[in-house]
């Protein structure tokens, strides 16, 4: 998701550092990052590279992908906006970090607390942040690039996780409401080439893997490749990585209702014996009818049918519908239809349904297939009235629910 910067809404860092020499600093060296606080207002976190990856200054929150590229995000009307930074931006921001960083180490940390580093290992933290310059940051945008191809989305549960890229681009790409791949040829790689990839990850993040919690395969629907190459690709990740408490949480990827014919249940167990732990399937609605506006093949029954085969392996799912489509025509099919078959559907508190709103960013084809069929769009408030109407109607009676929750992208950065 690019968003562009169209705000220049920024922190008065001067007046921060004025006020500098008589702050009370706060460090906290944790087992994954490092944390300065001046108060809750200004926390600038590290990873233990010594990159910063966080930030709050002047009650706008910063957050970095793993390249070069931040977001700002701050609320404005009660609003929540997010924009990019620009270079400037980008530059001001890592100067001001560093003036923070060189006074609270130059002896001004009052309060220091730290996981069982020795002396040595805190001091060679402290010259990896102070010593970090701009250009350090743009070198870290050219391996990141040399690493990935776009990671255009995550659900929003695994926006921490280790991208593996093992598929690229996405094997249908003519859904009328994305774009994402839309210039991509899709490919799976051989297997040797992804493990060559995981290298190449680790030598990239080095001890900044530490802040990842579970490993993502991309990009769309990787689950279509056959259960041979994943079975081999999730049994070479056991040897690269530690799985289980205080590691990473397991294996997570985006799965499809029209490749997954072919997989059998005895398939899917074969992957949950592996640590394949969630698959998220990009449902979108229960209403035929609104899947041939989405332009998304199959059915929503084959969606139902691939969710209950994973559940009866021992794979949870992510559910993600979408609202605000289907138009004035079909606003109550989309309603009646889904929850009959999400209904349907084999879910239990381990699982998710996510909600998400559609937005129309001027590069995708749906409203042209609304066109075609002299359908009026729905308005913007449709979407939370669909959500509402479908979430109160979704398990009623069930006391093992699935989380109900928002499919929120615009924060998305990876
Ligand atoms: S929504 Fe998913 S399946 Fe459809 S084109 Fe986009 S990535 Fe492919």
């Amino acid at each position: 998701m690019i968003v562009k910067n169209f705000n220049k809404r920024f922190p008065d860092y001067e007046k921060i550092l004025e006020n500098l020499e008589s702050a009370n600093f706060l460090v906290n060296f944790k087992k994954n990052s490092i944390s300065i606080s001046l108060d809750i207002f200004t926390v600038l976190t590290y990873d233990l590279r010594g990159f910063l990856i966080y930030g709050i200054a002047d009650e706008i929150t910063f957050k970095r992908g793993l390249g070069n590229r931040f977001l700002k995000i701050y609320r404005e009307n009660a609003k929540k906006q997010r924009f990019d930074l620009t270079d400037f931006e980008r530059k001001s921001l890592l100067n001001f970090a560093k003036q923070v960083s060189e006074t609270c180490f130059s002896g001004k940390a009052k309060n220091v607390n730290h996981e069982n580093y020795t002396q040595a290992e805190l001091e060679n933290f402290i010259q990896k942040i102070n010593s970090k310059n701009y250009e350090d940051y743009e070198e870290l945008e050219e391996l990141y690039k040399k690493n990935y191809s776009p990671v255009m989305i995550l659900p929003p549960d695994q926006y921490l996780a280790l991208v593996v890229q093992m598929t690229v681009g996405c094997s249908y790409n003519k859904c009328s409401f994305c774009s994402f791949y839309k210039d991509v040829e899709f490919k799976i790689k051989p297997v040797q080439e992804v493990k060559n990839h995981i290298f190449g990850l680790k030598n990239f993040l080095g001890e900044a893997l530490k802040l990842r919690k579970s490993i993502f395969l991309g990009d769309a629907n990787s689950l279509l490749a056959p259960t041979k190459y994943l079975v081999e690709l999730l049994d070479f990740l056991q040897t690269q990585f530690e799985f289980g408490r205080g590691n990473f949480s397991g294996v997570y990827a985006f799965v499809d209702n029209f490749t997954q014919n072919f997989k059998t249940k005895n398939d899917y167990q074969k992957l949950a014996e592996r640590n394949f732990k969630r698959a998220y399937i990009g449902f979108e609605t229960g209403s035929q009818n609104v899947l041939r506006l989405l332009n998304k093949p199959a059915t929503p029954q084959d969606a139902r049918d691939v969710v209950n085969r994973l559940k009866e392996s021992g794979i949870s799912v992510g559910v993600i519908l979408m609202t605000g489509v289907g138009g004035k025509k079909y606003f109550d099919e989309h309603i009646e239809k889904s929850v009959e078959v999400i209904n349907q559907m084999n879910l239990d508190s381990s699982d998710i349904v996510y909600f998400s709103e559609f937005v129309s960013y001027g590069m995708q084809n749906y409203l042209e297939f609304l066109h075609r069929e002299g359908i009026e769009d729905n308005a913007e408030t449709d979407s939370k009235m669909q959500t509402e109407a479908i979430k109160s109607r979704l398990f009623e009676n069930s006391r093992d629910k699935p989380k109900l929750t928002k499919y929120e992208i615009e924060e998305f950065i990876y």
